[in-house]
């Protein structure tokens, strides 16, 4: 490295770098030098690289060549600036300020009025005529400096300073006169020398090296760690070091600081937004001490700055194309900025401001597209905390359906419903749902859940219904025998009012203010804009005639997943379903399917309305039976009532035997047991009724003349055998049915993939199939050997302990599940060349997942309605991250 070049100067008339730098000279380096580049005045500076940082992280050495690079830097920053780096009558402060290569707000450190020492505060105070001033900006950075260099903790230099202003009677720091602000000088000193056991470095150049050490080692602070693993920044990027004259904003009325954004980021509207403290620093900007002005009004107080301000940011957006927060300091009447970068925004200023930018020219729509994160529309969709709320969760659990809600908390789903009905707005607080609960959880605003995953049973019915879900909180404690839960400290009554987030996790105690974003036409195009770019179908997972018409608004090119069981809990089919299940023989059985048939169909001729024209897939019966019966316990209780009441026998025999069939089906893990065509190959009868049902209301609106496609599809296959045996049935009964109404539909078959032994023999499988559905959350419990129920058990340990990076129920495992599915394609497509393949676990609504899914060649995802914007992002992403690929 000996040769090489690790500091680079900007300002005056000589730069070094430029924008394009960044891995080098982190964001804002490269920015500083390029504005520095377009003439826009910034303090001069110069900037190490952040190779340094990591060669200094590893050897605790500097690379050969550095410090002569530094010393040829202040040289020429000492003539850039007039100014004298060091005991001089006109003497150089500088500050010293990390910038990675991507921004990490204020995670890592910085030191301002570097530089300053016993000499230097006097010759400052006589310079400036203000020797308050001088001895103000001295503590303050002795206090930064003792802090962040010395790590000194921050609370001793605040305690001296508060006692001073007790023993003066004084509570403001601005109230602090000259002397008092010598006298703590000499404490801070004092502390320094007790704290580390040396006297305060006077010599500036020995303040520099050191505050540059600090600097490239805040990159390993906790913080900075923590945010690094949040965001997905590698460790080994290290951070580079801005070195600069100081400006000050806080020389009397004619200076001042302040921070703007090109647009407003709330709404994405083309104003100038930011605000403005005269006579100030920017750390009282964002400290709070007092209250900042609107930036417009700066016109008035500063109008020359304002209007180079105002030039300045026009011609920053134009040269970026892209949203600028800028910081600018103006020293007596002198603008500078300080730094520029592309302005973080909320999902809505996002959508408005790339639509804009199309239309004024300044990017194309490619651009626009991949400056929108597909997550950030699924933020649009759900009503959610208002973010000026200042609020404190009382328990966190899984983020499990996005949106917020405020209701009243209930413990029972009969209960959310006669409240729902009364004109209440509730909050379902279950231990976990179950199919049963389905009523109460449409009533309700919200589902929380103690237990249960990311795929558990709450999760996947809210994603499906729109609501926000939190499961999985396992610091909550029901009491249900007193109808109160605890969280923490708190306890909650029934009826007292909660508020949950089902973005972050969050419950919290009380009622907090929503906010319901408003689908804007913005959205609409740039969703257009998606559609006429990605390859990748999108379809979506609805059970209802009313989900897919709302997937169908959503943009949804079909059903990619119809879960026939969540119409069986309707309140008039649930008893005609445990008919079907308490019968003894076949004949039984069948007489209760009946009873099912015109229902289903019913169901068939709305959905098949609801998608005319493109493919309805619809699986038959999955889950495990007893889920349609009422748990052990209630029967247990329904038992002893009766029993007290002296009811008579018959009615507590037949509790009785509902207890035996459910004592019979009960499952250690019903996830793995008797359900999905194992329920097929056992009772014909059940998928013999479903394929009726399905394959008359096909016919019944083709004679309509619509154009109906049905795709049947058999769940949980591991061996092809399995899937020949029903497939045989489905024909037959579809062949009878047509013959009988006279019309013929072009139906298919086809299977899901959702075991690792189905995906090893899809070779096999693909030469019955017409079609792969992955179906990604059983795949992940299988593969993994996870129970997708109370995998949340040990999952936040595994994710903590880095073992593993997301949870898979959520995004998809593409190095353990995603080598299954990239061999089930490949497999599948070995023996059946246009084997249609798709995807309908959770994981075809998760932006990562679904590129995923477009890269190994899937046709379409299949996701909850509310998914399908983001779903269709996602895979106008992958199609334009392909593109870059190949011009590459
Ligand atoms: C799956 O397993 O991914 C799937 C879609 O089916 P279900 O969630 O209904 O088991
Ligand atoms: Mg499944």
């Amino acid at each position: 490295m000996a040769d090489n070049k690790f500091v680079y100067f900007f300002g005056g008339n000589k730069t070094e770098g430029k924008n394009s730098m960044k891995d080098l000279l982190g964001g804002k380096g490269a920015n500083l030098a390029e504005m520095a580049n377009l003439g826009i005045p910034v303090p001069p500076g110069f900037t190490i690289t952040a190779e340094v940082c990591v060669q200094y992280l590893k050897d605790k050495a500097y690379p050969a060549g550095l410090l002569k690079q530094i010393d040829a830097a202040i040289a020429r920053l000492e003539e850039v600036s007039g100014k004298i780096f060091g005991n001089d009558g006109n003497p150089l402060l500088v500050s010293v300020r990390s910038g990675a290569r991507v921004s990490m707000p204020g995670m890592m450190d910085t030191v301002l009025n570097l530089g300053m020492n016993d000499i230097t505060v006097l010759v400052i105070a006589k310079n400036t005529d203000n020797p308050r001033f001088a001895y103000d900006s001295y503590r303050r950075f002795l206090t930064m400096f003792g802090d962040v260099v010395l790590g000194i903790e921050h609370e001793k230099f605040e305690h001296a300073l508060s006692e001073k202003k007790r023993s003066l009677g004084v509570r403001q720091d601005t109230e602090l006169d000259v002397n008092a602000l010598k006298e703590l000088v000499e404490e801070f000193k004092l502390i320094i020398e007790k704290e580390t056991g040396e006297k305060f470095p006077q010599d500036a150049h020995k303040q520099l090296m050191m505050a540059i050490n600090a600097v490239f080692e805040s990159w390993n602070n906790q913080r900075a760690i923590t945010y690094r693993k949040l965001n997905n920044i590698p460790a080994d990027w290290g951070t580079a070091v801005n070195v600069q004259a100081m400006v000050y904003g806080n020389m009397g009325e004619t200076s001042g600081t302040g921070v703007a954004f090109t647009r407003d980021p709330a709404t994405g509207h083309k104003r100038f937004y930011g605000e403005y403290l005269i006579n100030a620093q920017g750390e009282d900007v964002v400290a709070g001490i007092r209250t900042p002005r609107p930036i417009s009004t700066l016109k008035e107080a500063l109008p020359a700055a304002f209007k180079q301000l105002e030039e300045i940011y026009a011609k920053l957006e134009n040269h970026f194309r892209d949203m600028q927060d800028i910081e600018f300091t103006i020293e007596q009447g002198k603008l500078y900025m300080l730094q520029t970068r592309n302005g973080k925004r909320t999902a809505a200023a996002a959508i408005k401001i790339a639509v804009d930018m199309v239309e004024e020219g300044l990017i194309d729509k490619k651009t626009a597209l991949l400056r929108i994160d597909p997550n950030q529309i699924d933020k649009l969709l759900h009503p959610m905390i208002d973010p000026k709320a200042n609020l404190k969760a009382a328990a966190t659990g899984l983020p499990a359906s996005p949106g917020a809600a405020v209701g009243k908390v209930v413990f029972t789903a009969e209960h959310a419903e006669e409240m729902a009905e009364s004109g209440e707005k509730v909050i379902l607080v279950r231990a976990e749902t179950s199919p049963e609960d389905i009523g109460g959880m449409n009533a309700a605003e919200g589902i929380l859940t103690v237990r249960g995953g990311m795929t558990s049973h709450a999760a996947v019915v809210a994603r499906g219904m729109g609501k926000p879900c939190v499961a999985g909180c396992g610091d909550v404690v029901i009491d249900i025998k007193n109808r109160v839960f605890y969280a923490g400290y708190c306890m909650v009554n029934e009826g007292d009012y909660i508020s949950i987030d089902g973005s972050t996790g969050h419950l919290i105690i009380g009622q907090v203010p929503l906010i319901t974003p408003e689908v804007s036409g913005e959205l609409k195009t740039v969703l257009q804009w998606a559609d006429e770019v990605r390859t990748l179908g999108v379809r979506t997972n609805a059970d209802t005639p009313n989900d897919a018409k709302v997937a169908r608004d959503f943009g949804a090119e079909g059903i990619g997943l119809c879960r026939t069981e969540h119409m069986f809990f309707g309140e008039n089919r649930i008893p005609v379903v445990r008919e079907m299940i308490m019968a003894d023989t076949e004949a039984s059985r069948r007489c209760a399917l009946a009873k099912l048939l015109p229902m289903q169909r019913e169901d068939f001729v709305g959905i098949f309305r609801a998608m005319e024209g493109y493919p309805v897939t619809i699986r038959l019966l999955d889950p495990p039976l007893h889920e349609f019966l009422p748990n052990h316990e209630e029967a247990m209780e329904k038992l002893m009532e009766l029993q007290k009441k002296g009811a008579p026998a018959d009615e507590i025999n037949k509790v009785k035997k509902v207890m035996e069939r459910v004592e019979f089906l009960k499952e250690i893990n019903p996830m793995l047991g008797f359900r999905g065509c194992r329920l097929g190959v056992v009772y014909p009868e059940i998928y013999e009724m479903q394929v009726q049902a399905i394959i008359e209301a096909a016919c019944e609106l083709s004679n309509d003349g619509m154009s109906i496609v049905p795709e049947i599809m058999i769940p949980l296959v591991s061996h092809v055998k399995e899937l020949q045996i029903v497939k045989k049935q489905v024909i037959k009964i579809a062949s009878d049915v047509m013959a009988e109404k006279g019309v013929k539909i072009d139906y298919k078959i086809g299977t899901m993939i959702e075991l690792p032994r189905a995906a090893l023999t899809a070779d096999k499988i693909a030469r019955e199939a017409e079609f792969f559905s992955f179906g990604t959350n059983d795949l992940t419990q299988t593969t993994f050997g996870f129970s997708r129920d109370d995998a949340g058990k040990f999952l936040p340990a595994y994710i903590e302990q880095s073992i593993l990076e997301h949870d898979p129920f959520a995004v998809l495992d593409q190095s353990g599940v995603g080598e299954l599915i990239k061999l089930g394609i490949d497999k599948g497509r070995s023996t059946r060349r246009d084997l249609k393949i798709g995807i309908c676990g959770e994981h075809g609504g998760e932006p990562s997942s679904v590129i995923f899914g477009h890269k190994v060649g899937l046709n379409y995802v299949s996701c909850s309605p509310f998914r399908v914007p983001v779903a269709r992002m996602a895979a106008a992403h992958a199609a334009l991250q392909e593109e870059e690929m190949n011009k590459k």
